[in-house]
């Protein structure tokens, strides 16, 4: 073989290697794009927790441990937590709820995501793990029935003469809800008792009730029963388990989480806004929090919107000195802490 050839041969195979490595690399990298680095955790449990006070410390150690973020409300009924972390965190987290005494039985809502959605840790007692601030308690032991994601389909498909109420502030089922529902115009949980006294539901008609994750149905659907309703369904795991079990069908739009994310996909198949930008009139789905830091309102915004008043809900937030730098990467996310954008001077001046 000559000199020539063998050099041509040798450069032949150094060009398959080069290829080889190029495709593995390019492969790796792909899979690291397609998996989503973190995972995380929505969860609830109505058992009851032994003093608190001492409970929260324990369990705020042990989740800074795990380097979790996101919030976990504590009380002598249960708890409500929605962590996120890397899988292995929340993998762990999961068994270490799962090793608690009366919370052997948790379930999990999970999600993906390529952030951690939350700014901090918080662990706190709260009188009641879902607040609705009844004048008599209410045991979720005596709540409706728990409908599984494709019996709630099923009963949707049904005949059934029946009322859908979303359990959920005016904000959230404003950018997606279920085809049909009631959705009341109130701001907090706690103003459900009201409205329903308020509204004209026969006692004989069937409710159907959902809400984000189940657990406002658990307290509401106890309400409904003693206040003289006997068919009373909730769907269990909430929108965000339908979602992952039957794909979203007969839900519009997207579910508004309390995180960074801030809304989050359903229905694959119905990806299409229900609601409009305040600012442009355009179809939208996106929040944002007015950036004047004394108004902090949340309305939905598109990016042309949020581009077009520098994230702020009118030209007064917009002229005003409290206002938060823009930025259109951070602007779709809730606010931070003053001192995430301004310096000291801005405590003196406020
Ligand atoms: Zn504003």
């Amino acid at each position: 073989m000559g000199v020539f050839k063998r050099l041509k041969n040798a450069c032949f195979f150094v060009f398959l290697e080069v290829r080889y490595k190029k495709t593995k690399l390019q492969n790796f990298l792909l899979f690291q794009k397609d998996r989503s680095m973190y995972n995380v955790l929505l969860y609830y449990n109505f058992s009851p927790v032994e003093d608190p006070e001492h409970f929260i410390i324990r369990h705020k150690a042990q989740c800074r441990d795990l380097g979790l973020k996101g919030r976990i409300y504590v009380s002598e009924e249960g708890l409500n937590g929605t962590v996120a972390g890397t899988f292995e965190a929340t993998e762990a987290y999961k068994e270490l709820v799962r090793g608690l005494k009366g919370f052997e039985d948790t379930e999990f809502k999970e999600d993906e995501c390529d952030t951690v959605p939350f700014a901090r840790l918080i662990v706190k007692i709260r009188p009641e793990i879902v607040s609705i601030r009844s004048p008599f308690p209410l045991d979720p032991k005596e709540g409706g029935r728990h409908l599984s994601p494709a019996k709630w389909r099923q009963v949707l498909e049904s005949d059934d003469d029946f009322v859908i109420i979303d359990l959920r502030n005016n904000y959230e089922s404003k950018v997606g809800h279920f085809e049909g529902a009631i959705l009341p115009d109130v701001e907090n949980f706690y103003d459900f008792p009201q409205w329903l006294d308020d509204v004209d539901i026969p006692k004989e008609k069937k409710v159907l009730m959902y809400c984000t994750g189940g657990i406002r149905c658990e307290k509401f659907s106890v309400l409904m029963k003693k206040k003289g309703w006997n068919d009373v369904n909730q769907l269990h795991g909430g929108i965000l388990n339908y979602g992952k079990q039957e794909g979203g069908k007969y839900f519009r739009g997207k579910c508004f989480v309390f995180d960074d994310r801030l809304v989050v996909p359903v229905n694959p198949n119905d990806e299409e806004p229900i609601s409009t930008c305040e600012i442009t009139g355009k179809p939208a789905d996106t929040y944002i929090n007015c950036a004047n830091m004394e108004c902090n309102k949340l309305f939905v915004c598109s990016e042309e919107g949020a581009i077009q008043m520098e994230g702020c809900c009118s030209e007064e937030c917009k002229a005003h000195p409290f206002k938060r730098p823009f930025d259109l990467e951070n602007s779709f996310a809730p606010f931070r802490r003053w001192y995430e954008y301004f310096g000291k001077e801005f405590k003196e001046k406020a």
